[in-house]
């Protein structure tokens, strides 16, 4: 049946997959080294999520008082839980400014100081002097759009490197022979043509899978394909139980209401209208720290006082604060609310829900952006021909716990470190081995698989079953017994991907084709994430457990590895490198995180 399809060939030294702020450093840094470079996207570049990033980029510029780079690296080590990889660490800090003062020269319009340097604000967990405080200006910042200004100059850069763009590409699988990567298969969206981009270094950098969850800010576009396609190459997935949560998204759309609005006086409530709040976080009440006021909400659905119809979320309540002040400090969120809720804050509480905000689990790489496996007893095994970088990558800089405006730094930090390593190892134009028919009939022969799909479920109605599973059982309130029901529910789930069925057989913009492949590069990805925090019988960072309350660093100071073979799940422990890249930082060792 594959064979039928006729393909177009394209030829790259290296080709990208993802256009978000990652992929788009990575893509133009690699132009400028002289490689020919392709990037295949399936949404327009400044579309990708990276857009929505509001807050800012953190790096030690000291513009705004004392700072140092090795700061930056002990609070990012602490922020991690100590299950960061120091050595990432140290290179992702020590970059971190060149990389900031890299964008400003690309055009990035930076906010700015009485004396015009880049302007810097505070942000959680980042402190002066190795933890001790006071806090320190780190995070630098576009008013709150940094991360579509920073996507829109890298786009600009891209061009100007003469970079080939395939937008609105759907990449189905990497071409793998003999465990080596040589480029990917791709679908045009608009017109169902086939295309075999043929490279010698294929860069995912596809984003996170906040999708798998039923409530997340992230863009319906972070579906995880990456990991999906790294899946079914046989490598593994690498710390995928830490998923971030942010207290307040909007109920069944997920777009996030910032904590400015508990900040100014809002509260959240449950069905018999009690500010619970007050029995969990006695002082701070509901401006706790985001893992408790998630947890907290958690508890009260678990108990049936969630509020609704499923009685499955919380409401959030401003109508008591004088309008004139919510049309001052709060307009965007009470227009948020009217757009995606159709709520009127100054009348009726918002609908809201704990909801995934950033996943720290992904590909596993090294420091060079390198995808890495356990392979003969060695889980710093390099993949021949395969990066990742940005959220679908595990570099580890994030560890248990991702601080806020890290991402940002570490797209641009590690998109630049990929460049750089593909420049230094291959020479423009080296030939290409001959096509492999195996890699083809791979790809197409699942692609026809799902497209003569008849079986009785709809792909809308599968996708719901999971995220609803993942939203109940691998959110913020985690035991055992939750994770035991949960891994049985999301292995049953898995396997509805059988019972499929499409409505249309074409090729040509079927948006119900699209979805159940991205359907299938996420279904693994929840599996892994489930298995993986059933497995780990700790607190750290993201993944607290309620019946293992402690960290426990003899046992589990260990990143997971996961494997999905078939739905077959197999699992493995890494450790964490336990040494910095340079003697100019010494190992910073275990604490208890206290904040
Ligand atoms: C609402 C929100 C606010 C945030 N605020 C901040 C902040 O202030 N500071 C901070 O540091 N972090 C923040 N984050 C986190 C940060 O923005 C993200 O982690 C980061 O932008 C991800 O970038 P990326 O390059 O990995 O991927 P993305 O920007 O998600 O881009 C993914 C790219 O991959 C492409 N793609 C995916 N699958 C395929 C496929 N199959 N075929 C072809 N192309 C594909 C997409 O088209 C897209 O171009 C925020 C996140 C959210 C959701």
């Amino acid at each position: 049946m594959a064979a039928s399809y006729q393909i177009i060939d394209h030829v790259y030294d290296a080709v990208v997959v993802g256009a978000g702020g990652s992929g788009l450093r990575a893509a133009m840094g690699i132009a400028e080294a002289g490689l020919k470079t392709a990037c295949i996207t399936k949404v327009f570049p400044t579309r990708s999520h990276t857009v929505a990033a509001q807050g800012g980029i953190a790096a030690s510029l000291g513009n705004m008082g004392p700072d140092h780079w090795t700061w930056h690296m002990y609070d990012t080590v602490k922020g991690s839980d100590w299950l960061g990889d120091q050595d990432a660490i140290e290179y992702l800090c020590r970059e971190a400014p060149a990389a900031v003062y890299e964008l400003e020269h690309f055009g990035v319009p930076f906010s700015r100081t009485e004396a015009g340097r880049i302007y810097q604000r505070p942000f959680g967990g980042m402190m002066q002097n190795m933890g001790a405080g006071p806090p320190a200006q780190r995070t630098c910042a576009a008013a709150d759009r940094t991360g579509h200004a920073m996507l829109h100059a890298l786009y600009q850069q891209s061009l100007k490197y003469s970079t080939d763009f395939y937008i609105e590409y759907f990449a189905i699988d990497l071409i793998m022979v003999d465990g080596e990567c040589r480029g990917v298969i791709a679908i045009n969206m608009d017109d169902g043509s086939i295309h075999r981009f043929r490279s010698h270094k294929t860069v995912l950098a596809t984003g996170g899978y906040g999708r798998c969850y039923f409530s997340a800010t992230s863009a319906h576009t972070s579906t995880g394909d990456g990991g999906g396609m790294a899946i079914r190459a046989g490598i593994p997935m690498q710390d995928m139980e830490f998923v971030q949560f942010h207290p307040t998204g909007i109920y069944g759309v997920g777009v996030l209401i910032t904590e400015g609005a508990r900040g100014e006086g809002g509260y959240l409530t449950n069905s018999q209208g009690e500010r619970f709040m007050e029995r969990y976080a006695p002082s701070a009440k509901d401006l706790a720290s985001r893992d408790v006021v998630s947890r907290s909400m958690a508890m009260e659905i678990r108990e049936g006082r969630g509020v609704g119809k499923d009685g499955d979320h919380i409401f959030l309540n401003l109508n008591h604060i004088d309008p004139a002040v919510l049309h001052e400090r709060l307009p965007g969120i009470s227009e948020t609310a009217k757009v995606f809720a159709a709520v009127d804050v100054t009348r009726e509480p918002i609908p809201v829900v704990p909801t995934v905000h950033y996943n720290m689990g992904g590909i596993p790489t090294n420091y060079h952006g390198e995808v890495v496996t356990l392979k003969d007893g060695n889980p710093d095994t390099v993949v021949s021909g395969l990066f990742a970088v940005g959220e679908a990558a595990c570099v580890s800089v994030h560890g248990a716990n991702r601080l806020g405006s890290n991402s940002l730094i570490d797209l641009v930090v590690f998109g630049r470190a990929t460049a750089h390593r593909i420049g230094a190892t291959l020479k423009a134009g080296t030939p290409h081995q001959p096509a492999s028919k195996a890699a083809d009939d791979f790809a197409l022969g699942r692609l026809d698989g799902f497209r003569n799909a008849s079986g009785p479920a709809s792909t809308a109605e599968v996708r719901l079953a999971m995220q609803k599973t993942m939203q109940s059982n691998a959110a913020v309130f985690r035991t055992t017994e939750i994770l035991e029901e949960g891994v049985g529910k999301i292995d049953a789930v898995s396997t509805r991907m059988a019972e499929i069925g499409i409505q249309d057989r074409s090729l040509v913009f079927n948006t119900d084709l699209i979805e159940t492949l991205e359907l299938d590069n996420m279904m693994p990805q929840a599996v892994l994430t489930m298995h993986m925090a059933h497995a780990r019988h700790e607190s750290r960072g993201a993944h607290m457990h309620e019946d293992f309350p402690n960290r426990d660093d003899a046992n589990f100071m260990k990143h997971s590895l996961g494997w999905n073979r078939d739905g077959k799940v197999e699992l493995a422990q890494r450790p964490v490198h336990e040494y910095t890249l340079t003697d100019e930082i010494e190992y910073i060792k275990p604490k208890a995180r206290v904040y």
